[in-house]
């Protein structure tokens, strides 16, 4: 019953093997550049590479810092322990995301709070959260305390899901009256805007990865944005195993982090944000046909927000209920096309059931519904 949704699926690719949900693509100088850094011995965590990658992220975003990082779990962990979130602390997020964001929370000793992202973004919800706040928290000397807990609410990771910005405008000026820090989830959000700006921009720090499943990649790794110039030098610092630098002195000024993005990946990397405007008008063909072809079928096909301009990292369909998606799913897996269910909702997972939780309506239906489809860049 799905099959004219396999055959467009097949046309669009142009292929009756297996599709995969998203595969990177190396159409530029990747070779030349990982060459190059080979040549030159500094394939680890010095290197010109990496600096480059640095400006042109900072560039790309319009932030006025960048700085690389192991990974985009790395980048999360590095910029809530910037904002102070320390050991007893809270932090909100959302509950429908990659398990990343709440093991970020957790490596600072952190807990936790689940509050219902919005049906049309799929991101955290400005309303929900002020309703939370409204309704569980009270502000002393400045901070924000959870009234059934009396823990300090010191952050908030809105996430902006599959590259579809949530309203991150409102939730900044909602944290902003709490004092709570915002540190935007970005990893998918590379080239996606919100009201003219970059995503990722709007909080005190914004996360991006760049796995290998993401729209472009070096192979591993991630970077922190920030405005803030004594942030992003923290950052670097703390990445880099807090090393005091001199010309020959080992000596480290607080407990560090080998965060590092080594040279090799920034050069793989490098050569893919060369192409990243390519890629997103390539994403932006294929989300247009895919809109189209779902207009008048009975699977409603997520589109970008208003006010924002998504990258299309990864499409995705609403399905009627979660009967209609299982179908859905067993159709096309059989039929060699990869699709996947959206994320099992984080305060399911058994080490954060027992998190606290605010109403999750929209996130409960939004997991029954939710499947992504192929959404490869076609060369
Ligand atoms: C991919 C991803 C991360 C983690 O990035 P890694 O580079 O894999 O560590 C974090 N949050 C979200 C929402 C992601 O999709």
């Amino acid at each position: 019953m799905f099959q004219d949704t396999v055959d467009f699926i097949q046309a669009t690719f142009r292929t009756t093997k297996f599709i995969p949900l998203h595969e990177p693509k190396f159409i530029g100088s990747e070779k030349k550049y990982l060459n190059e850094c080979i040549d030159s011995t500094f394939v680890s965590s010095v290197g010109k590479f990496v600096d480059k990658f640095e400006e042109m992220i900072a560039k790309y975003t319009g932030a006025k810092y960048a700085v690389a990082t192991s990974n985009g779990t790395s980048a999360l962990h590095i910029s809530l322990l910037l904002c102070g979130v320390e050991s007893g602390d809270e932090v909100i997020t959302q509950p429908l995301t990659f398990v990343a964001t709440c093991n970020a929370i957790d490596y600072c000793n952190a807990k936790p709070i689940f509050v219902d992202v919005d049906r049309e973004t799929t991101g955290l919800s400005s309303d929900a959260l002020k309703e939370f706040l409204e309704e569980n928290t009270t502000v002393k000397n400045d901070q924000c305390i959870n009234i059934k807990t009396g823990k300090v609410i010191r952050a908030c990771v809105p996430m902006h899901t599959f590259g579809h910005a949530c309203q991150i405008d409102d939730i900044v000026e909602v944290c902003d009256k709490y004092h709570i820090a915002v540190v935007e989830d970005a990893a998918e959000s590379l080239g996606s805007y919100y009201k003219g700006k970059h995503t990722g921009t709007f909080g005190k720090l914004g996360a991006i990865s760049f796995n290998g499943n993401k729209i472009i990649t070096s192979g591993g790794g991630g970077c922190i944005i920030t405005d803030d110039e004594i942030l992003a030098k923290k950052a670097k610092h703390i990445t880099t195993t807090a090393k005091v630098p001199h010309k020959w002195e080992y000596t480290h000024d607080e407990i560090g982090y080998n965060y590092r993005m080594p040279n090799l990946n920034a050069a793989l990397v490098v050569a893919q944000l060369e192409n990243l405007d390519k890629v997103l008008e390539n994403k932006q063909e294929l989300a247009n046909s895919y809109k189209y072809f779902f207009e008048d079928k009975e699977i409603n096909f997520l589109k970008e927000p208003k006010d924002s301009r998504s990258n299309y990292w990864l499409n995705a369909v609403v399905l009627k209920d979660k009967n209609e998606r299982d179908s859905f799913l067993e159709f096309t897996n059989t039929g060699g096309i990869m699709t996947r269910p959206i994320w099992t909702l984080m305060n399911k997972l058994e080490m954060f059931k027992d998190s606290q939780c605010g109403k999750l309506d929209n996130a409960q239906w939004l997991e029954e519904r939710v499947v992504n489809i192929p959404s490869s860049v076609r060369l």
